[in-house]
C-alpha cells in the first residue's frame, strides 16, 4: 500500500500518529540541517521534514529529490513549532517527520514549474497538459465537474429519466454548424457525421416510448472557435414525453438549484426570471442578457420624433429606432473619452453615437434640436440624474440593439456594476424563423424540429404555398414564434431547448417553409418523418452546455480550463498533435485521395 491517508487530509488531531503518504515533490527547501518538502497529491499539500536525527538515510536521499519526483514516505505527524504554521493551506498546522523514504520515480527537468504554470504560454501548457493538469486550481475544476455530473445524474435519475446512449457515427443533424465527417470503409464513398447533438435520436426515443431520456454527451461542431467554444463539447441533453415548456423549465430550475447547493453550496432561488425574446432585446439588446445589473435600454423614438435632429428623424423615417442608455456619473467624461466611446459604438456597427450630459442643465451638441421639456422627458425615461451621461444610437433595430447591448456590458464593467453571484433567467418566445440576408432565405432559429407556438402553428399551416421562402423578409413569417426557451446565466447562454413538432404534417410544412423539398427532407430526416407517423407523443427537451456551466461555477474565464484535453483556436490538440496526416494505406482502404497541400 502506497498511502494510508491523503496529504490534504492531515490535521492537528493526527499529531503523534504515524502515516504513510505518496505524491509528487512540489517544492524543496534545503536548510542545511533539515530538508523541507511540500508533498502534493490530488487532495492537497503537506509539509514533510527530513531530519538526520529521525532518519539519516532518508535525509541523505532527500538531497537528491527534485521537483515532481514521485515518492512514498512514512513518518510521524507533529504540530509545527509556534510561529511556523501556514494559514494558507488546510494542513498548515502540521508536518510529517520522514522515516522511510522511497523514490518511486524521477522527473525530467520541467518545461515550466507547476506552481508557475499559469504564467507559462498556453501553447506550452497544452503541449504538456499532464503537467498543467497537476495544478491544484485545475484539479479543483475537475472535482467540480465530476460533482456536477454526479449531481445531475442523481437528480435526473430520481425524476425518472433513463440514461441512454445515442450513436456517435450517425447522419448529419441540423444544428446549423458544419459536420465532422467520418469515412465508412465498408461503404466506400459514404460518410458518417459525428453528432452535432443527439436531437433526432432523442426525439425518436420519445416515439419509442422511453418517456424520459437523458445523456451527458459529447457533441461535435466544426465551427470557428472562440473563447467559450470547442469543436467537441459536452451537453447535458434530455427529452421528455407528455410535457410542456413550463414543466421542463421547472425541472431544470430544480436541477440547477440542487446542483449549485450540492457542488458549491450556493443557494439559487427559483423560479427564474422569464423574459420574452422581444423583452430581452428591447431592454438589454441581447437574447442572453446579463441581469446582474440594470442599465436598461430606453426607447426614445417618440421623443426623438419631437426633435429637429435630422439623424434621428431619418432613422425613424426609414423604419429604424432611436434608443438610449444612461451611464451613471459619466457626465464628467472629457470630450476625448466620449470620442473613445463613439469609436467603440462604431466598431460594434453604429454610424455614430449621440450623447447628452445632465450637468446643471443639458450639455450636448444635439441639445439645440430639442425643446427643454423634451430633454426633461428624455432624462426621466433614461433614468438619468445630475451627473449622468445619456448615450443614443439611431439606426436599424438590429444595429441599435446590438450596439447598445454591447455598450451596456462595457459600461457595466467600467462602472463596476456587475456584482458577484449567479443570475439565471429564461428567454422564451423566440422567433421561429430567422432571415438569412446572405442566402436570402429563412432558416430555423433553433432547429427545424422546434414546435411553433399554438397560434403560429395555425398560421403556418394556413399559409399559401407562395408564402414559403419569399425571397425577402416576410412580415408573417418573421412574426411566427416558437415554443423555445434558452437558459441564461450571467450573460451566457448555457442551455437551449424547445417543445418539438410531433405531427408529421407540421414537420413537413416546416421543411417546406425552410425551402427543404420533400425529397431532400426525406433523404436527410426520413427516419424521423417516418417515426412521427406512428403515434409520436407530444414531447420536448433541452440541452445544457456542461463546459460553460462548470466554467461559470468555478469562475474560470475559458472553457479550456474545465476540459481535460482541449483544442486550440485552430482545433488542434497540442499534446497529441491531432489532427494529423494518415498513412496512404489507410486512405486507400477508404478510397480517399487528399488534394490539400500536405
Ligand atoms: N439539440 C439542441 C441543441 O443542441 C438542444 C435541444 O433542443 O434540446 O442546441
Amino acid at each position: 500500500m502506497y498511502r494510508d491517508i491523503w496529504c490534504g487530509e492531515l490535521r492537528e488531531s493526527h499529531a503523534g500518529s504515524r502515516f504513510k503518504l505518496c505524491g509528487w515533490v512540489f517544492r524543496r527547501r534545503d536548510h542545511g540541517g533539515l530538508i523541507f518538502i511540500d508533498l502534493r497529491d490530488r487532495s492537497g499539500i503537506v509539509q514533510i521534514v527530513f531530519s538526520p536525527d529521525v532518519s539519516a538515510e532518508s535525509h541523505k536521499l532527500a538531497h537528491n529529490l527534485r521537483s515532481e519526483f514521485v515518492i512514498s514516505v512514512d513518518g510521524e505527524i507533529r504540530l509545527r513549532p509556534d510561529g511556523t504554521a501556514n494559514d494558507e493551506i488546510a494542513t498548515g498546522k502540521v508536518e510529517l517527520y520522514a522515516g522511510n523514504l522511497q523514490v518511486l520515480n524521477e522527473s525530467a527537468v520541467l518545461p515550466f514549474m507547476i506552481e508557475e504554470a499559469a504564467d507559462a504560454s498556453e501553447a506550452l501548457r497544452l503541449k504538456h497538459r499532464y503537467l498543467d493538469l497537476r495544478r491544484p486550481e485545475l484539479q479543483h475544476n475537475f472535482v467540480i465537474r465530476h460533482k456536477t455530473t454526479k449531481s445531475v445524474r442523481d437528480f435526473l435519475d430520481s425524476a425518472g429519466f433513463l440514461e441512454i446512449e445515442t450513436p456517435m457515427l450517425t447522419k448529419s443533424t441540423p444544428e446549423g454548424a458544419r459536420d465532422y465527417l467520418v469515412p465508412s470503409r465498408l461503404n466506400p464513398g459514404f460518410f458518417y457525421a459525428l453528432p452535432q447533438s443527439p436531437q433526432i435520436f432523442k426525439q425518436i426515443l420519445m416515439v419509442a416510448g422511453m418517456e424520459r431520456y437523458f445523456q451527458i454527451v459529447k457533441c461535435f461542431r466544426d465551427e470557428d472557435l472562440r473563447a467559450d467554444r470547442q469543436p467537441e463539447f459536452t451537453q447535458v441533453d434530455l427529452e421528455m414525453a407528455f410535457t410542456d415548456s413550463a414543466e421542463i423549465m421547472a425541472l431544470i430550475e430544480g436541477m440547477i438549484a440542487k446542483l449549485f447547493h450540492d457542488v458549491i453550496n450556493v443557494t439559487i432561488y427559483t423560479p427564474f426570471k422569464v423574459l420574452s425574446f422581444k423583452q430581452a432585446m428591447e431592454k438589454y439588446g441581447s437574447d442572453k442578457p446579463d441581469l446582474r445589473f440594470g442599465m436598461e435600454i430606453a426607447d426614445m423614438g417618440d421623443l426623438a420624433r419631437l426633435s429637429s435632429f435630422k439623424v434621428f428623424l431619418d432613422a425613424l423615417d426609414s423604419g429604424g429606432r432611436v434608443k438610449a442608455i444612461c451611464g451613471k456619473g459619466m457626465a464628467s467624461l472629457s470630450r476625448k473619452e466620449i470620442d473613445m466611446l463613439t469609436e467603440d459604438a462604431k466598431a460594434y456597427g453604429a454610424k455614430g453615437l449621440a450623447w447628452i450630459k445632465v450637468k446643471g442643465g443639458f450639455e450636448s451638441p444635439i441639445a439645440k434640436f430639442f425643446q427643454n421639456d423634451v430633454l426633461q422627458q428624455i432624462a426621466a425615461r433614461a433614468d438619468a440624474c445630475e451627473g449622468d451621461l445619456i448615450l443614443f444610437v439611431a439606426d436599424k433595430e438590429s444595429v441599435v440593439h446590438n450596439v447598445l447591448g454591447r455598450m451596456r456590458l462595457d459600461l457595466g464593467k467600467r462602472l463596476n456594476l456587475i456584482g458577484a453571484g449567479y443570475s439565471f433567467s429564461w428567454v422564451t418566445d423566440f422567433p421561429l424563423f430567422e432571415w438569412d440576408e446572405e442566402e436570402k432565405r429563412y432558416s430555423a432559429m433553433h432547429h427545424p424540429f422546434t414546435s411553433p407556438s399554438y397560434e403560429s402553428e395555425e398560421r403556418m399551416l394556413q399559409l399559401p404555398v407562395e408564402a414559403f421562402q419569399p425571397g425577402a423578409p416576410s412580415d408573417i413569417l418573421s412574426s411566427l414564434t416558437a415554443k423555445a426557451y434558452d437558459l441564461v446565466l450571467n450573460g451566457y447562454e448555457i442551455g437551449g431547448g424547445s417543445m418539438r413538432i410531433h405531427k408529421s404534417e407540421v414537420q413537413k410544412r416546416m421543411f417546406q417553409v425552410l425551402g427543404i423539398g420533400d425529397e431532400e427532407a426525406y433523404k436527410k430526416f426520413g427516419f424521423l418523418l417516418d417515426a412521427l407517423q406512428y403515434g409520436a407523443p407530444p414531447h420536448g427537451g433541452i440541452a445544457l452546455g456542461l463546459d460553460r456551466l462548470v466554467m461559470l461555477m468555478v469562475g474560470a474565464s475559458s472553457i479550456r480550463d474545465v476540459i481535460a484535453f482541449p483544442k486550440t483556436q485552430k482545433a488542434v490538440c497540442q499534446m497529441s498533435g491531432a489532427p494529423s496526416a494518415v498513412d496512404q494505406k489507410q486512405l486507400r482502404e477508404l478510397y480517399i485521395k487528399v488534394n490539400a497541400p500536405l
